[in-house]
């Protein structure tokens, strides 16, 4: 799960990271009257949207002025803002964040992430900051410097020093980047995170370090121990069908293609979207209903596979396990006659009671193609939906 922002911040700050104090803001009164607040004569007025490079995009502006508060809000509030994040379609902003501004000195980069591959966290710091890091790591990967974390240990204190020498800090500041640091790795831990990404990180010109921006994405299988960051959650932020599909416990992803797929399992279901590849097709989704799908499941999957406009053909590859293949049948053919279902249904079924699922799909009357293997069930699905375009 993602968060805005002015919440990332918020919850670095209850660890001791350093951040410039701002109040969010839903409407142009309110950011007027928290400019007021924070006092001063120099604001940002920042658009909260879970993608970053809002800089770029024109969803970060400094007012000098109160009236030129007003005028940012206005014209960021409501704005869709395309970022190299977004995509091209873009994202509406609904909030805002008034901050403070910063004397920045110099803009550094931190992050911290899983290494599947070690299985440890792994702290990244680098001195090009405030720039896509996503760039500097593919042309210059030195730029980053990365320490590994021991789980048993934690982040040692020489190791936080390693990296506040690695980032080029003077000597005044590099306490205060320990602490930074290692507060930053404590709120990263206790929160169940799965990223957390300070760009920039700055230095000020009186030695002074802040968090200026705050990506923090939290593991959802942790949520359930952590209700006030679950409270958090945006749903305006999410692709709509996505947060339909998580109502019903479904694993739902969409994609762009046109064969919609409904699949047990969720390795089963990259198989399929590669054979679907293979075939010369395109998935339009991931879809994993699980291992013990109900009948009201699998109508409320059919239903978002169908709202998707892009959808031409409906594929389902079902390995019948806990879910058998008889009640998947009896789901399928009650969801295609509730829904009135019109593309073109095309199956692939093995396992427990595949034979009644069969029979159950033929006597419904309904054209349900069933493939014998995967390939020729992805092979019918494509050519399906070829007629269909
Ligand atoms: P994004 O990463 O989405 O572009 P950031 O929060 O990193 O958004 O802001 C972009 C840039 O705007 C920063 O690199 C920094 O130069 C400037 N900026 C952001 N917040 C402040 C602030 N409080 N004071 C001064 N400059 C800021
Ligand atoms: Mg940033």
């Amino acid at each position: 799960m993602n968060v805005h922002e002015y919440q990332g911040k918020e919850i670095l700050r209850k660890f001791g990271v350093a951040t410039p104090r701002g109040i969010p803001c839903f409407s142009v009164p309110e950011a007027d009257a928290a400019a007021r607040s924070l006092g001063g004569k120099v604001w940002v007025v920042k658009a909260q949207i879970h993608a970053g490079g809002r800089g770029k995009g024109g969803g970060v502006k400094v007012a000098h002025t109160q009236e030129e508060a007003e005028t940012h809000a206005k014209s960021i509030l409501g704005m869709t803002l395309v970022t190299h994040q977004t995509g091209p379609a873009g994202q509406k902003v609904q909030r805002l964040l008034v901050e403070e501004t910063a004397d920045i000195d110099r803009e550094l980069y931190l992050g911290i992430v899983l290494d599947r591959a070690t299985s440890k966290l792994v702290f990244m710091a680098s001195q090009a900051g405030g720039m896509e890091i996503e760039v500097v790591a593919a042309k210059t990967p030195e730029a980053i410097f990365k320490e590994e974390i021991d789980p048993a240990i934690g982040l040692g204190a020489w190791q936080a020093r390693k990296l506040a020498f690695a980032l080029g800090l003077k000597p005044a500041q590099i306490n205060f980047a320990v602490a930074f640091l290692q507060s930053l790795y404590k709120a990263f831990i206790e929160t169940d995170a799965s990223l957390v990404e300070i760009n920039p990180f700055i230095t000020t010109k009186d030695d002074k370090l802040f968090a200026l921006d705050a990506k923090m994405t939290f593991d959802d299988n942790a949520l359930f121990r952590h209700a006030d960051i679950k409270a958090l959650r945006d749903t305006a932020e999410e692709d709509p069908l996505e947060v339909e599909a998580s109502k019903y416990g479904l694993n739902y992803i969409k994609l762009d293609g046109s064969i919609a797929c409904m699949v047990n399992g969720a390795g089963l279901a990259m198989a399929t979207m590669d054979i679907i590849q293979y075939a010369g097709g395109s998935p339009a989704n991931f879809l994993d209903v699980g291992g013990s799908a109900t009948q009201e499941q699998i109508e409320h999957a059919f239903e978002i596979l169908l709202s998707d406009v892009n959808v031409k053909a409906i594929f389902i590859n079902i390995f019948g396990g806990i879910l058998r293949v008889d009640r998947l049948a009896t789901g399928v053919v009650a969801a295609a006659r509730n829904l009135k279902v019109k593309v073109p249904i095309i199956l692939r079924l093995e396992g427990t009671n595949v034979e009644e699922g069969r029979k159950i799909l033929k006597d419904s009357g309904l054209n349900f193609q069933v493939g014998a293997t995967m390939k020729e069930a992805a092979d019918l699905a494509v050519a399906a939906a070829m007629v269909g375009v």
